[in-house]
């Protein structure tokens, strides 16, 4: 069965099939091949050869401090895979080694990292893509991010096996904005409306007949969802903003009357905080306190592990610091967030792989906020100096290594 089957005549009754064709597909996603095939110890040893680095893991023995010549190495207390990590990697490597000969899809990024993205590819893991036509006898791999509902429907209606890497955090959002939509409360979603996380998010929304969304990027996408509900911007301008990050035919005066706030795991957790908190003044500002309840509901979805990251970096940058820097991918999420933490007092530069580190004097970055990378000079201090090092939560310790050891190596070279 297709999920549009029979949607022809009436648009509600179609709309009534897709979603109870949806709820179905969420039911069966409880695949057995979320849990693994029993091969997580066979793997384990490939996994870490592959991630782990024995520095990395010599320097966590030492406190997180590494002294190299005239360098001291300060490693966050909290950084690198995070436990959804390791479990989607742990699902990746096991489906290699269960179907040796079939053709094993990705529906995107299992992680953003371009050294792990790599290594499947590797290994023989294909990107799906829309000219891929998937049959039962291939296997699908769901990213840590999870997938949008409709796409996990097309999925399994073509009887592949598929192996859901979904972390259970992202889950755990998925069911509140679920219980939103169930509830008539438009879920207000913290987070990067593109981000593969935020459209599988939003999606839950379709679960339910009505259900609706809203994401708002920032405070200052924040504030003017706040200008709407306190009567000072008007519908028109409202939708010029809006429109195209709202779930279709958002209609502000009815759908901005009982908000659910929730976010992606890996937003900066203050701002989320700070958001929850200007929607729900803008709410009681709006209708009184004693309509609260029944107007606003928020919970905090930031992921442990997020957390736990970026209060390591606000615990690191206190150190006297002479430089970060932050390793992961550009499109990590949770990777750029830990770099605005730092660059808050620290000069920081964000760095996807060794290769960035091109001489003692020269740094292929991405500063905070950009979109591309530049070439800075003279980034590295001469005397003694303290290096901060961080890691998003999908950069493996090999690279935090590898990193360290070439500075290393570039330093000393310029000391012969
Ligand atoms: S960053 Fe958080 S939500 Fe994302 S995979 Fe890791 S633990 Fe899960």
């Amino acid at each position: 069965m297709t999920i549009h089957e029979g949607t022809a005549l009436d648009p509600s009754f179609a709309k009534e099939e897709s979603v109870t064709a949806l709820k179905q597909s969420q039911k069966n996603a409880a695949n057995p091949a979320r849990s693994g095939f029993g091969l997580r110890d066979a793997v384990k040893e490939e996994v870490t050869g592959d991630y782990d680095s024995p520095l990395v893991a010599q320097i966590r023995l030492q406190g997180n401090l590494h002294q190299a010549g005239r360098i001291t190495f300060r490693l966050a207390k909290e950084f690198g895979f995070c436990y959804g990590v390791d479990h989607a990697l742990s699902l990746a490597y096991e489906t290699h080694r269960r179907f040796p000969d079939k053709t094993i899809y990705l529906t995107g990024e299992i992680i953003h990292n371009p050294s792990v993205n790599q290594r499947l590819q590797e290994m023989g893991y294909r990107f799906l893509t829309p000219q891929d036509v998937v049959t039962e006898k291939d296997v699908v791999l769901i990213p840590a991010f999870g997938t949008p509902v409709d796409q996990l429907s097309r999925l399994q209606d073509t009887g592949c096996l598929l192996v859901d890497t979904t972390c259970g955090s992202v889950v755990h959002v998925w069911n509140r904005v679920e219980r939103y939509a169930k509830d008539g409360f438009t879920a207000v979603i913290h987070g990067k409306y593109h981000h593969e996380e935020t459209e599988a998010t939003r999606s839950q929304t379709q679960l339910h007949q009505g259900g609706k969304y809203l994401v708002v990027r920032d405070r200052e996408e924040t504030q003017e969802v706040c200008d709407f509900i306190l009567g000072n911007r008007t519908t028109e301008q409202f939708q010029d903003r809006f429109k195209s990050v709202a779930s279709p035919d958002f209609n502000p005066e009815r759908d901005l009357q009982r908000i659910g706030l929730a976010n992606q795991t890996t937003m900066l957790s203050s701002e989320s905080l700070e958001i929850a908190d200007m929607l729900r003044q803008a709410i009681e500002k709006r209708h009184g306190q004693d309509e609260i309840k029944q107007r606003f509901r928020s919970f905090d979805t930031i992921c442990s592990a997020t957390q736990e990251r970026q209060d390591a970096v606000l615990e690191l940058i206190q150190e006297p610091l002479d430089l970060m820097l932050v390793l992961g991918g550009y499109n990590s999420s949770n990777t750029t967030h830990l770099a605005e933490i730092s660059a808050l007092t620290c000069p920081t530069f964000h760095i996807d792989k060794p290769d960035c580190l091109l001489s003692a004097t020269k740094i292929r970055h991405q500063p905070v906020h950009s979109k591309s990378e530049i070439i800075s000079e003279n980034w590295l201090p001469t005397g003694v100096i303290t290096i901060g090092v961080t890691a998003g939560a999908s950069t493996p310790n090999r690279v935090v290594g590898d990193c360290i050891e070439r500075i290393v190596e570039l330093t000393s070279a310029l000391q012969d």
